[in-house]
């Protein structure tokens, strides 16, 4: 599920199953359900 941050004052939206970092929590939810980072390498690279 996605779950927010507190970074530098602004609100982070975060991945849980690979820790990526949206601006947008409409970004970190469409990820999320396209996510396959449970199971393999995180995907750390933007
Ligand atoms: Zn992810």
């Amino acid at each position: 599920m996605v779950s927010t941050t507190q970074r530098d004052g602004t609100t982070w939206y975060r991945c849980e199953e690979c820790e990526m970092l949206f601006d947008s929590e409409s970004d970190a939810e469409t990820h999320e359900e396209n996510c396959d980072g449970e199971d393999d390498t995180p995907s750390y690279l933007q």
